[in-house]
């Protein structure tokens, strides 16, 4: 089945796997793509995201358990491409306390800056 044929009514992030939206894609492989953020928080600020529509974290092991390797090998092919030698920080916001906003599944992918912690 095509990526467009999967795509859920509505969702930005489908519709940006199915090409219908323009993304910057910075990487692609099977199962997820990677592309750069409308409004980075860091020099540096990829979305990785998984082809098929799952919702969060909580969607993961019910729905696609093996997209969690798929989403993390991508993460230092990306770094290395973007030349992330000094390090990186991965963020997966899940649910509404999180500050999630889009409702597709994505792995926030940060770097060319220091960052802080705790985080906000
Ligand atoms: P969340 O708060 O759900 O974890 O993060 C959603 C992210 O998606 C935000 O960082 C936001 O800037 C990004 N975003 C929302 N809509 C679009 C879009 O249409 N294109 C791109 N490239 N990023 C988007
Ligand atoms: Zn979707």
């Amino acid at each position: 089945m095509s990526a467009k044929k999967k795509d859920v009514p509505n969702c930005i992030f489908c519709k940006i796997v199915s090409g219908d939206i323009k993304g910057e894609i910075v990487y692609k492989d099977a199962d997820v793509i990677g592309f750069v953020d409308i409004s980075p928080q860091a020099p540096k600020h990829i979305l990785i995201i998984p082809r098929d529509h799952l919702v969060s974290i909580e969607d993961i092991a019910k729905k696609k358990p093996s997209v969690l390797e798929s989403l993390m090998t991508a993460v230092p092919k990306i770094a290395r491409k973007l030349k992330l030698s000094g390090g990186y920080r991965v963020v997966m916001n899940s649910g509404k306390d999180a500050g999630q906003l889009v409702p597709h599944l994505h792995l926030h992918l940060l770097g060319g800056r220091k960052f802080h912690w705790p985080p906000g």
